[in-house]
């Protein structure tokens, strides 16, 4: 049983019923949060029991939007493993680093999460025909997710897009449109034809659920570290889901009382032909600007303009953490870096992430004994 209480604006707090499907607030077009009853989920719900559930998104159901677990649409995510990583973090200067392995998941990206919860949320709900404007990785997903739902699907994507997307897409027979243009164009033409079509968009933070399904990460760093959360958590940062889902699950996890006080700095790393976020931060500006003329072969940080971009940035401020850009050949360096010496393949957004630690050591921001996550978004295999 889910203890999801109902939906709630991000700006104007306006609440929703969570038996219906939305999309943004009608009157700020802003996304909205799933709001549980975490005082009765404290007083009934015991963190010890969730590690003897098996390593699956599904461990956290009662704090997932899904009221009948046993209709989940499931790939098997999620319950990926934390590694240490010690001769990469002797290579950088740094102590205690970890890497999150989210490249383990069903279709090799973290996107498998947020689809998992999405597609099952909106089905249970009735919804019948999907849409989704994506970089790449978050087409596969939802593609894969629908055929699992059995649902038909619509996918727009950039006609530059990795090829392993629009083919792994298309092998599941999604209907997939090229668009001439960037993730942000995509999704204007996506939510045209879902306004003229009836179908439901999927696309990041435009609905609620996404969010729930990534935030488990959040869950699951801290139960792999003894209910305790890192000093650091970096993120390779586009439509920044995952970054605001580590972060909500972190404030739900105090609200729980499953964790102390102490909060890890939270860290948006971005491409430099794409850094939207990093230079709203810098400019301490409430809400970021269209990147001009965004490339990286990082091609999931290639989002010129979040949605949930205000949201990214207040999760940065108040956790106290930064935000930094690095370049693609350092990226591709790093990937192969840590391939060699640690056997592991990473997507180069999550290579990324280790570049920007790296930067920050240098920097003084990060000091060698303090205890960094990196998370490692997708698997190697599906680099271009
Ligand atoms: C989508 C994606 C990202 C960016 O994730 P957001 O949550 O949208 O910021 C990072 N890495 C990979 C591999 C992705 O597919
Ligand atoms: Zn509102």
């Amino acid at each position: 049983m889910t203890y999801l209480k109902h939906l709630e604006c991000s700006e104007c707090g306006h609440i929703f019923d969570a038996k219906q499907v939305h999309n943004l607030c009608p009157d700020c077009d802003a996304p909205l949060w799933a709001r549980y009853d975490l005082d009765r989920a404290k007083a009934e719900l015991d963190r010890d029991a969730f590690a003897m559930r098996p390593a699956s998104l599904w461990r956290w159901r009662e704090l997932l939007p899904i009221d009948d677990p046993a209709r989940r649409v499931d790939l098997g995510e999620g319950g990926t493993p934390m590694l240490r990583i010690e001769r990469i973090g002797r290579a950088l200067g740094l102590n205690a680093l970890w890497l999150k392995d989210e490249g383990r998941n069903p279709t090799g990206s973290f996107k498998a999460r947020g689809m998992a919860a999405a597609v099952t949320h909106a089905k249970l709900l009735g919804v019948k025909e999907f849409v989704v404007p994506t970089a790449g990785n978050a087409g596969g997903a939802a593609a894969a997710y629908a055929a699992r739902a059995g649902m038909p699907i619509h996918v727009y994507m950039p006609k530059d897009a990795p090829p392993v997307n629009v083919n792994e897409c298309r092998s599941v027979g999604a209907d997939v449109h090229l668009v001439d243009g960037l993730i942000n164009d995509a999704g204007r033409l996506a939510a045209t034809d879902a306004k003229r079509h009836g179908w439901f968009d999927l696309a990041t933070l435009k609905e609620p659920y996404r969010v729930e399904g990534k935030k488990t990460m959040g869950y699951e760093i801290a139960q792999d570290l003894g209910w305790s959360l890192p000093d650091v958590i970096v993120y390779p940062t586009g439509g920044g889901t995952g970054l605001i889902g580590i972060w909500k699950a972190c404030e739900e996890m105090a609200a729980l009382g499953w964790i102390g006080s102490k909060r890890p700095r939270m860290v948006a790393v971005q491409a430099e032909g794409c850094q939207p976020i990093v230079k709203a931060f810098q400019q301490e500006s409430l809400a970021s600007e269209l990147w001009p003329d965004a490339h990286t072969i990082a091609a999931g940080l290639r989002v010129p303009k979040a949605l949930g971009d205000r949201m990214i940035l207040r999760a940065l401020r108040a956790s106290h953490g930064t935000a930094i850009a690095v370049a693609d050949d350092a990226i591709v360096r790093m990937t192969n870096d840590v391939l060699r010496l640690e056997g592991i393949s990473m997507a180069y957004e999550g290579a990324a992430t280790l570049v920007g630690a790296r930067q920050l050591l240098e920097r003084g921001w990060l000091r060698p004994d303090e205890q960094v996550v990196c998370l490692n978004t997708g698997a190697g295999w599906k680099n271009p």
